[in-house]
């Protein structure tokens, strides 16, 4: 059975304390954190802890590198090879890289190397292509006021303060910062407490591209300290977030108490997957194991609401149980590993208590819902059967391998009982009826629908939050203009002089 061997590059790299980055250069701390590898609960690493006074400092780097003529002025199209050359070293350094995603947070090796890095190294193509097409507009008049030509300008918005999850450290952190370099704005990031290595090691990978120092700049360190450091300082002028709704919450008062920063968030969801009777059932059972059980369910558009036709019920729900149970669960470092770790220990934790207390409410366990011993933090994929609608299994975000499965008779029913959420983040609807699937689509309170598919990434699609969701959209051309602010500049045309003899 294959198993992939750390790199001597990566052993290297661990072997002394990781420091984190500020205007290009590394910077070590007073303090360090330990990282532990969820596989086996051992510390891998160790890793540099900034502060509030870094986030300053770096704040100040990014200022300087804004307004730098070197990255302000840069001509649109040397930025869009800066960005193309980045994505050719992340796809050089993809084993690096994917190694250092599975050691953080317990990612699949092969998932990493397949697809968490080549997506991540594509952001970057697909935002390159945007470098050049950044314009504004120049319109007729509407007033009768004279002579006069108004045309828009779109500008950058400044300095970007990042806050990132530990789910997809790469591709979240790629959704944010490629839009922020094609636009001219420049980053200071906070990576997740558990997850900062990759992110660490693409930073150099950036300066090598060329990026300007000051450009980018990645403070570690907790969410309390570095994390509300960026939430709250004045100077940066933008906050790009993924994670908990309920952090996402705090962050808006930060922002309303400090400088009116503007604001995108990712935030928390419960998307639904919809399997009609008409459904091509084979397809679906994949689509449905996949939607959840993929990266182990930590996902935000996870499908962790599966609501089945009442007459497929019985044959699907023996198909999806019996191919939950064959995933394989194990060390991420084999290639057959399916499902590696929950991310961390705590986390695992909470995952199985909202099972148990979903359990003792009265849902019914379909598959899984046991810890194993051992000092990896695996969870099995779990399968229950949950009727009542409002409890919290059904109503909460678990980000974890925990599937609810309910039936509905008609249509509506299952439009009422998919928007019947605080979120709204995706969904998918598995028909093979156009008419239905574009009903279904239409009536659905989410950001992305997708219709005989889940999760399927696109970047050009915009993804993001209906409802508590989220603010803003991330990808395509809509995660471009996040990024931008837009000037109108008026000019009063004067008549032209009249030569002098003329009649
Ligand atoms: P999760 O519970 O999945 O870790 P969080 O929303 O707590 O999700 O974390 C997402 C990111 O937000 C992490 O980088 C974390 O450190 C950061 N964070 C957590 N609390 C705060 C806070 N009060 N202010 C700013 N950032 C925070």
């Amino acid at each position: 059975m294959a198993r992939h061997d750390i790199s001597a590059a990566t052993t290297a790299r661990l072997a002394e304390p990781v420091p984190f980055w500020i205007n290009g250069e590394a910077v070590r701390s007073a303090r360090t954190v330990p990282l532990h590898n969820p596989a086996n609960g051992q510390v891998f690493a160790t890793v540099h802890a900034g502060t509030a006074s870094d986030v300053d400092r770096a704040v100040g780097a990014a200022r300087a590198a804004f307004v730098n003529p070197a990255w302000a002025e840069m001509n649109a199209a040397v930025r869009a090879r800066i960005l193309w050359r980045l994505a050719d070293l992340v796809e050089a350094h993809a084993t690096e890289l994917a190694e250092l995603e599975t050691l953080c947070m317990g990612k699949p090796i092969l998932a990493a190397m397949q697809m968490e890095v080549p997506f991540f190294a594509e952001t970057f193509r697909y935002f390159a292509g945007w470098c050049t097409k950044i314009a504004g507009t120049s319109a007729a008049l509407s007033f009768p006021v004279g002579d006069l030509h108004g045309m828009t300008l779109q500008e950058p918005v400044g300095v970007v303060g990042m806050i990132l999850p530990w789910n997809g450290p790469l591709v979240i952190a790629g959704w944010k910062i490629a839009p922020a370099l094609a636009t001219g704005c420049t980053c200071v990031i906070k990576p997740a407490e558990a997850t900062p290595l990759s992110l660490l090691r693409f930073a150099e990978l950036a300066k090598q591209a060329g990026v300007p120092d000051g450009v980018i700049n990645i403070v570690t360190g907790s969410g309390a300290e570095v994390g509300s450091a960026i939430a709250r300082h004045a100077d940066i002028d933008k906050l790009a977030f993924t994670g908990s709704t309920g952090t996402g919450r705090g962050l808006v008062h930060d922002a309303a108490d400090t400088n009116l920063k503007k604001l995108t968030l990712e935030l928390g969801g419960k998307s639904p997957v919809l399997v009609f009777e008409d459904a091509d059932l084979d397809a679906a059972v994949d689509g449905a194991i996949d939607a959840i059980f993929g990266n182990s369910g930590q996902v935000c558009v996870a499908g962790s609401r599966l609501y089945l036709h009442a007459s497929i019920r019985e044959a699907f729900v023996a198909k999806l149980v019996s191919k939950a149970e064959a995933l394989r669960v194990g060390d991420p470092l084999d290639h057959q590993t399916q499902l590696g770790p929950i991310a961390s220990q705590s986390h695992r934790e909470a995952i199985h208590r909202r099972v148990e207390a979903g359990v003792a409410a009265g849902a019914v366990l379909l598959c899984g819902g046991r810890t194993s011993q051992g000092a990896g933090s695996y969870y099995p994929p779990t399968i229950l059967d949950v009727a009542d609608q409002s409890s919290a299994l059904v109503q909460d975000e678990i980000f974890g391998p925990v599937l609810c499965i309910a039936t509905f008779d008609t249509e509506q029913q299952a439009v009422a009982l998919a928007n019947g959420t605080r979120y709204g983040l995706a969904a998918s609807v598995w028909t093979s009826q156009v008419d239905r699937a574009f009903r279904v689509s239409r009536s659905l309170h989410c950001g992305i629908v997708w219709v005989n598919a889940h999760n399927i990434p696109d970047l050009g699609t915009p993804i993001g939050g209906y409802g508590q969701s989220g603010w803003g959209r991330e990808l395509g051309q809509l995660g471009l203009l996040e990024y931008l602010q837009s000037k109108s500049v008026m000019f009063k045309i004067s008549p032209a002089p009249v030569p002098a003899g003329s009649v």
